[in-house]
């Protein structure tokens, strides 16, 4: 599973969750609550599923065979969950009939009474006939999945306009459960068979192969999927609509992707390095993809950000971008290598308890930088892990370890430090034993624990045979074990004596000594000598000696650990090391430590040759840390800007350089800006737009409203909303609401709600005024479940007071009372909420 999307607005209005927290009772009893890996008592050996769907009613009719065996010691009592059913038949198959039996239901476990006692290994069918209502049932949901329906209707009856009616189903952690009686715990694997009838214009997708296609003399179709290979109830997967199917292959097997029919064009390049990706995995693990088939569907108002069912992952909406939104690079990418790679570490070989959830999300997680390091060369690998790295260190998650038998809500065990703290450990694990070893011990983990559930130790084991070094220190560290090194590192040269010291402490708090193998790297111009040294105590010295001094030591040469560093090198040590230590970032450190002298000649010219530094993620952060109010770097990196707005090959970069340029209100860049206005990237447009707004208001004005008549998503949505709303004229009332209405539920939307409503105060219209209104009260009740509701309301707030202000002035004050009253009454409902 994949968090996304709203990362951004959780992190910047920290603050706002914070205090709705703080008012909660703290119950701590969890802490002592031990969370044992669910006992197998039944085992799940085959699921065959027959279900129908109400529209109208939003349920499930369902007929369920499950065929089970005790695990080992006999019994003639099985529990299933089974959450909020009706229940209208339970009994055991024997032959052609099925005899009744006894059982207890509390609207969560079915407490089944067997017909008799079951040895171990003894297979049994029961026979369930039960209706799945999902909306009637209230799971607790949490950050990772905003509720634990199962099975979601969405847009059923097709009352909304432009939201097609879809069905899908979102079963991690333990939902599957809502719409089909199993063991819904991670340590149980069962083959499949499912068949769905649905009405004949919609197509279906679920795990495994499609067998058969049966029309209906009703106008419904019945599909059946088979899952001949075993694998866990909570990637169980049902999707159902009118979607685009792209065919695509991989050795032979089906690779499709089903996205909205408007998107079928552009669904190979959303989804076309699937393939690719399938080919390398499979290489460097040694472990042929697995299934029968690979699918990806989009869907609508999904409750996460991506899931791997087996054969049939789930993506939301935000997966599907234009052309033009392409053209700044697949925003999706990183999420399709990471679910597929669930495909070997979640779904052949499973977590068998949440708390072992790295056994599953570290290395999906970690599947991001071994892809962009395949694909796009180091740089982009090493960007990848450096950005997750800095994702785990903002969540301050110091306290807690990567396997963790105490938590509060198994919900929680989806966080930062399941999956960027553990992928940034499998890198340092892969870095100290090296790549070979490390693919090797994967393969052996994959092949041992096939088709089977595995914790942590498993991992150790198969690295521990493979390499032949006890890694419990490693494990215990890092797996078992919270918190990260912070690291001082400082530099004592003696020239008399030619030696220096290399002096690191640790100074995270607390007793705990990190043990971290790392590489030290002694540099004479273009010379290195390497030194593989650990640092493991809480001050560790390095001493050498030198004829002539080192223009650098660097510490961590291969730039792995996952640490917080305070690395006291000089200006010139930066300078060296961006010309020839050469990672993403040694050179990125350079960059940073330039950044902060940027009255420094040299740190300058550092500056200025990193503008053009190979790698586009380092321009671009170049860019960033650009300090133009500083009169003398302005002119300086004037000319470097310019060409990048023109020349660059990375549309970001071209659209960063002239959201810079935007500052230096030079006419002569209004070409530049007019040709930015028309560019194929919606970043370079929607820059190019509001540089041009600095220079000449009436002519972004034009340029605005001749490209609100087409398609733009993106940045340029919103710099067409922005600049039609700084026009204050209320006759674009029907553009800016328009396009305000179309942005998804995105930080860009977000970014609109101010100046939209600052832009509400000065409309007269009552109509379009209350449609406005709505419009905002419509994106505060899609990202209430984000805990930013608040802050929508404090923009309402403040178009009362505004207008409340304007009262003294108005023409009509009765339409403006109305005007007021309506926001009021909007408030209300909210507050009620909080
Ligand atoms: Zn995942």
């Amino acid at each position: 599973m994949k968090k996304y999307l709203f990362a951004l607005l959780a992190l910047t209005w920290i603050h706002v969750s914070a205090q709705d927290t703080q008012d909660e009772v703290q119950d701590t009893a969890w802490k002592k609550m031990y969370r044992e890996s669910p006992p197998r008592i039944n085992d799940l050996v085959h699921t065959k599923l027959d279900v129908k769907f109400d529209y109208d009613k939003a349920y499930m009719y369902g007929k369920a065979w499950i065929t089970l065996k005790p695990h080992f010691y006999s019994t003639d009592s099985l529990a299933l969950d089974a959450k909020g059913m009706d229940i209208k038949k339970l009994g055991i198959v024997k032959g052609t009939s099925t005899n009744n039996l006894k059982y207890e239901y509390d609207g969560m476990i079915l407490q089944i009474k067997l017909d008799k006692t079951y040895k171990g290994g003894e297979q049994y069918t029961i026979y369930i006939d039960y209706t799945a209502k999902p909306n009637e049932y209230t799971g607790k949901g949490s950050a990772a999945i905003t509720d634990a329906k199962g099975l979601y209707f969405i847009n059923p009856k097709g009352e909304e306009k432009n939201k097609p009616t879809q069905i899908w189903t979102q079963g991690e952690t333990e939902a599957t459960s809502v719409w089909c009686p199993t063991i819904d715990k991670p340590n149980q694997k069962t083959t499949q068979e499912l068949s769905m009838t649905v009405p004949h214009k919609y197509v279906t997708l679920s795990n495994g192969k499609l067998t058969t296609q049966k029309k209906n003399a009703d106008g419904t179709r019945t599909d059946t999927w088979k899952m001949e290979l075993p694998h866990t109830p909570y990637l169980f997967f049902m999707g159902v609509g009118d979607f685009a199917v792209i065919k695509d292959s991989y050795k032979g097997k089906e690779v499709n992707y089903y996205v909205e029919k408007e998107y079928g064009p552009v669904a190979r390049k959303i989804f076309g390095n699937t393939p690719e990706m399938m080919t390398f995995f499979s290489k460097v693990l040694g472990v042929e993809y697995p299934w029968v088939k690979y699918s990806q569907m989009t869907a609508r108002d999904y409750v996460s950000g991506a899931m791997e069912n087996t054969t049939a992952t789930l993506h939301q909406e935000s997966a599907q971008q234009d052309a033009r939104e392409l053209i700044d690079g697949n925003a999706w990418e990183s999420t399709i290598a990471h679910e597929l790679f669930h495909q070997w570490f979640g779904n052949l070989v499973t977590s068998e308890s949440w708390s072992n959830l790295t056994l599953n999300e570290s290395f999906a997680n970690y599947s991001e930088t071994l892809w962009d390091e395949y694909k796009y060369g180091k740089d982009g690998g090493d960007a990848q892990n450096y950005n997750d790295m800095q994702g785990y260190i903002q969540s301050q998650s110091d306290k807690k370890d990567l396997v963790r038998y105490f938590y509060n809500d198994k919900e929680a065990m989806f966080d930062a430090v399941s999956y960027n703290k553990g992928g940034r450990i499998l890198h340092m694990l892969r870095n100290y034993v090296g790549d070979s070893a490390f693919y090797k011990a994967l393969n052996l983990y994959l092949t041992t624990n096939r088709f089977k559930s595995a914790e942590a130790h498993q991992l150790r084991l198969a690295f521990e045979e493979i390499t032949g070094k006890d890694l419990n220190w490693f494990w215990n560290q890092w797996y078992f074990g919270g918190g990260h090194p912070k690291l001082t590192i400082d530099y004592v040269y003696d020239d008399n004596a030619k030696h220096v010291q290399v002096i690191v402490k640790q100074t995270q708090p607390g007793d705990k000594v990190f043990r971290l193998p790392i590489a030290l790297d002694v540099y004479n111009g273009s010379n290195k000598k390497r030194h593989q040294v650990w640092i493991q105590n809480k001050i560790d010295t390095f001493s050498f000696i030198y004829s002539s001094r080192p223009d650098l030591i660097n510490v961590d040469a291969d730039k792995i650990l996952l640490a917080e560093k305070k690395d006291n090198k000089s200006l010139e040590n930066f300078i060296h090391q961006y010309k020839y230590a050469s990672t993403y970032l040694d050179r990125r450190e350079a960059i940073d430590a330039a950044a902060r002298k940027q009255d420094d000649p040299k740190a300058l010219e550092l500056m200025k040759v990193a503008l053009k530094d190979k790698y586009h993620g380092l321009r671009n952060f170049t860019i960033t840390r650009l300090d133009i109010k500083n009169e003398n770097v302005k002119k300086e990196v004037e000319p470097i800007l310019a060409a990048l707005a023109v020349n660059d090959g990375k549309s970001t970069v071209r659209a960063n350089a002239i959201g810079l340029l935007a500052n230096y209100n030079n006419s002569e860049y209004k070409s530049i800006f007019i040709k930015g206005v028309n560019d194929s990237s919606y970043t370079v447009a929607g820059n190019s737009l509001e540089a041009l707004l600095k220079l000449d208001s009436a002519q972004a004005f034009q340029e605005a409203k001749k490209l609100s008549t087409k398609v733009a998503k993106g940045k340029l949505l919103e710099s067409i909303t922005q600049v039609m709303i700084k026009s204050g004229d209320e006759s674009g009332f029907d553009i800016i609401a328009g396009a305000f209405e179309k942005m998804p539920v995105s930080q860009a939307k977000f970014n609109l709600v101010q100046p939209f409503s600052e832009f509400l105060t000065s409309v007269q219209n009552t109509k379009n005024f209350k449609a406005g209104v709505d419009m905002i009260v419509d994106f505060r009740t899609a990202v209430e479940q984000y805990g930013i509701a608040p802050v929508v309301t404090n923009f309402l707030n403040g178009i009362v007071t505004k207008k409340e202000a304007s009262k003294t002035m108005a023409s009509d004050k009765t339409a403006l009372q109305e005007q007021i009253d309506y926001v009021k009454s909007k408030l209300g409902e909210e507050k009620k909420a909080f």
